[in-house]
């Protein structure tokens, strides 16, 4: 699945996640599926939603899943799912995996604060884990504020990633973040879990900035007895001076490119073939091409970095 926040346009790289996950899903005789994670209230905006997906058709990545086709697994826009959020957080706390807290925002402030010029990493500190029952609904029918809370377990989280080989991440490390806010709204990672589960992705392919989460998100697969999908973290695109691929480097969306001439079979291409190589020489490929060749093998996890004459070069081939 592709899931991007509408919170911009299209960019490269995200573009590329798309790709991936289009040509892997076609590889398999898969689904591909577009989930538009919209939680976040006031930078998702449904212009940057339309935006989003008339790229991905002019790419030729069009979902067989998603808002704008349905599916058998949908809503496909996060912001209509609440309600199944809510199940899934009723449901961990009646089975202990999640506790509601009532710590005031000064209270965590504070507590990062000492245990930072304590030398500590900061955590939530559990203060609210011992409330019993009758104690909690007294608080809440009093009108108390409280969010929900994820009791991380103790031990290993390990798993093994297409790209990046056997991972493994220490729960200790991990404080028992919030899944649902005060104001209602849930968590990223909580969602995420939510809606892998609920739409029965088999496999993530995503940049490597969601490793850290990707433990977070396999103890809440554990929680609910799921099995996880299969997940593959990608590097990230670069650019030719080393930093992160900005505006001052020149055109970074799709949109832009498309504006200046760009051909999509030359972006496809070369999307292609930033992290991933081909098995022989051979340089040009269209997207049927690719969903025959592509396999997670050849992905590389070195940091791409972005050409901008062999793009040209592409686009003047097509
Ligand atoms: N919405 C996330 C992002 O745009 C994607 C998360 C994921 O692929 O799990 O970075």
């Amino acid at each position: 699945r592709f899931a991007p926040s509408p919170t911009g346009s299209l960019h490269i790289g995200s573009a590329r996640t798309a790709l991936f996950n289009f040509v892997f899903a076609r590889h398999q005789g898969g689904v591909f599926v577009l989930r538009i994670e919209d939680t976040d209230m006031k930078r998702s905006l449904q212009v940057h939603e339309h935006s989003i997906t008339r790229d991905l058709h002019w790419l030729g990545l069009s979902a067989d899943e998603g808002p704008d086709v349905g599916g058998a697994y949908g809503p496909y826009r996060q912001s209509e799912r609440a309600h199944i959020y809510e199940e899934g957080v009723l449901r961990l706390l009646a089975e202990g995996h999640a506790y509601r807290c009532f710590c005031s925002q000064e209270r965590l402030d504070a507590l990062k604060e000492d245990q930072l010029t304590r030398g500590r990493m900061p955590k939530y500190d559990r203060r609210c884990l011992g409330l019993t029952e009758e104690e909690v609904q007294q608080r809440l029918a009093a009108g108390e504020q409280a969010t929900v809370r994820f009791r991380i377990p103790q031990g290993q989280v390990d798993y093994q990633d297409m790209i990046r080989g056997r991972l493994s991440f220490s729960a200790d490390v991990i404080g028992d973040f919030i899944i649902k806010r005060t104001d209602g709204g849930f968590s990223y990672n909580y969602a995420v879990v939510m809606d892998d589960m609920g739409m029965k992705i088999t496999h993530v392919i995503r940049g490597e900035d969601h490793v850290t989460n990707t433990a977070r998100q396999l103890l809440l697969f554990q929680a609910f007895g799921v099995e996880p999908p299969t997940y593959a973290h990608h590097s990230m695109i670069h650019a030719p001076d080393g930093g992160k691929l900005s505006k001052r480097h020149g055109a970074t969306s799709i949109g832009e490119f498309r504006d200046l001439g760009y051909l999509p079979e030359a972006m496809v291409n070369y999307l292609a073939l930033l992290g991933w190589h081909p098995s022989d020489e051979r340089e040009l490929f269209r997207l049927p091409e690719l969903v025959q060749e592509f396999t997670m093998d050849r992905v590389s996890k070195s940091p791409a970095v972005f050409d901008r004459d062999k793009l040209n070069w592409l686009n003047g081939v097509y």
